[in-house]
């Protein structure tokens, strides 16, 4: 979609961000809207040609990190970089950015060839280059025929696409992105996600992608950080989140995850438990047999009774609650297994892998 005009990236050729330069950095930063602190004592670093996803639930601090960051809000304490450099005293229209509101925050009064062409007027360009430009965006998202409609005549999709062709119109070398996707369906919502990361593999542009659902982030970042309370809690590559994650509460936020804080039974690790940590098991790490089936790798394995309490389809996987001991364990089994469903009363008999268990703060 972007008309930059040095050459992208060629074929197979992923941008190395590990030891690329930071792009963007905050430092120490604090935000307060009045009494509320919206981001505490808040630092990251993006790095050139990164894809990083900012995930929370809302009220966290996401959008405003995101503002703080495109310079649409400032700090009250600590500073933003730009390639190493503060912006404090750079406003926003003058950064080389491009931007996605949550709302699109199209000009309603502007046709979808105005609004695209509306940041290269801001920036000077004449009006011969301007026209060649918003021509060959149009050609890339958006069938020729939109371009004289109001926003108000579009779908949320196509808003959607203009929104992100605007952004990217003027080639920032940043794009910021609060929660584009959020009100799609979920079709277009996943073919979006796939067009914006061969965008991004395309160009190589920095980008910060707000969003509340784990899903999207697990799907588009390099790098996601998990926010609670204005702070970060956990930044890391989506894989390590999900399967390593800090607290209890990134474990419930990205995924669901089985607490085995005082489940009944005794929890054999690996590992020896941090103090201030519980043992928790992903439920798709568990698998369900019929009781008495004898485990297998019991030297690697733990082997629990259990009786199910319900099943529920959510195909491709069948999800079954367990009472174990004084807990009810979730569990995930593909439908492939090739097992018939346990039904409801039923008693099975639970593995997993001891190394399976990881320790989370409580
Ligand atoms: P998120 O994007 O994660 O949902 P926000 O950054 O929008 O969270 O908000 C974080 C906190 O700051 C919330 O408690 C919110 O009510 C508060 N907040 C955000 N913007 C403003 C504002 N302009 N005025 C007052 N409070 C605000
Ligand atoms: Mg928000």
């Amino acid at each position: 979609m972007s008309i930059r005009s040095p050459i992208p990236l060629a074929e197979n050729e992923e941008l190395e961000t590990g030891s690329a330069p930071p792009q963007i950095e905050a430092c120490n930063v604090t935000k307060k809207y009045g009494q509320v602190a919206a981001v505490r004592d808040l630092s990251l670093s993006v790095r050139r040609g990164e894809f990083l996803t900012i995930l929370g639930p809302s009220g966290s601090g996401k959008t405003t990190t995101l503002m703080l960051l495109a310079g649409f809000e400032t700090p009250d304490h600590g500073d933003i970089l730009i390639a190493g450099k503060s912006v404090a005293a750079v406003s926003s229209c003058h950064r080389d950015q491009g931007i996605v509101f949550q709302s699109y925050a199209l000009f309603p009064h502007l046709t979808v060839r105005r609004n695209l062409e509306f940041p290269l007027e801001m920036r000077g360009m004449k009006a011969a280059e301007r026209t060649k430009r918003v021509d060959r965006i149009l050609e890339r998202v958006h069938p020729h025929d939109l371009e004289a409609r109001l926003p108000s005549q579009l779908s949320g999709g196509q808003q959607q696409r203009v929104a992100l062709a605007r952004a990217l119109i003027a080639d920032p070398q940043i794009l910021l992105l609060d929660e584009p996707l959020s009100a799609l369906d979920r079709n277009l919502r996943e073919q979006m996600q796939g067009e914006i990361k061969s965008l991004h593999k395309e160009f190589g542009i920095t980008t910060v992608c707000v969003t509340h659902d784990q899903e999207e982030a697990l799907t588009l970042s390099d790098r996601s950080i998990v926010m609670l309370e204005g702070r970060i809690v956990q930044a890391d590559t989506p894989e390590i989140l999900y399967d390593r994650p800090s607290t209890r509460f990134v474990a419930n936020f990205l995924g669901e995850a089985n607490i085995l804080g005082n489940p009944g039974f005794e929890v054999e690790c690996v590992e020896q438990q941090p103090p201030g940590t519980v043992p928790m098991i992903r439920p798709e790490r568990i698998c369900i047999s019929a009781a008495g089936s004898g485990a297998a790798d019991a030297h690697r394995r733990q082997s629990v009774r259990g009786t199910v309490i319900n099943m529920i389809y959510a195909v491709p996987l069948r999800k079954y609650q367990v009472s174990v001991g004084s807990s009810v364990l979730v569990v995930r089994e593909h439908v492939s297994s090739g097992q018939l469903a346990f039904r409801p009363g039923e008693a099975v008999q639970l593995d997993w892998l001891r190394s399976d268990v990881r320790f989370v703060a409580t």
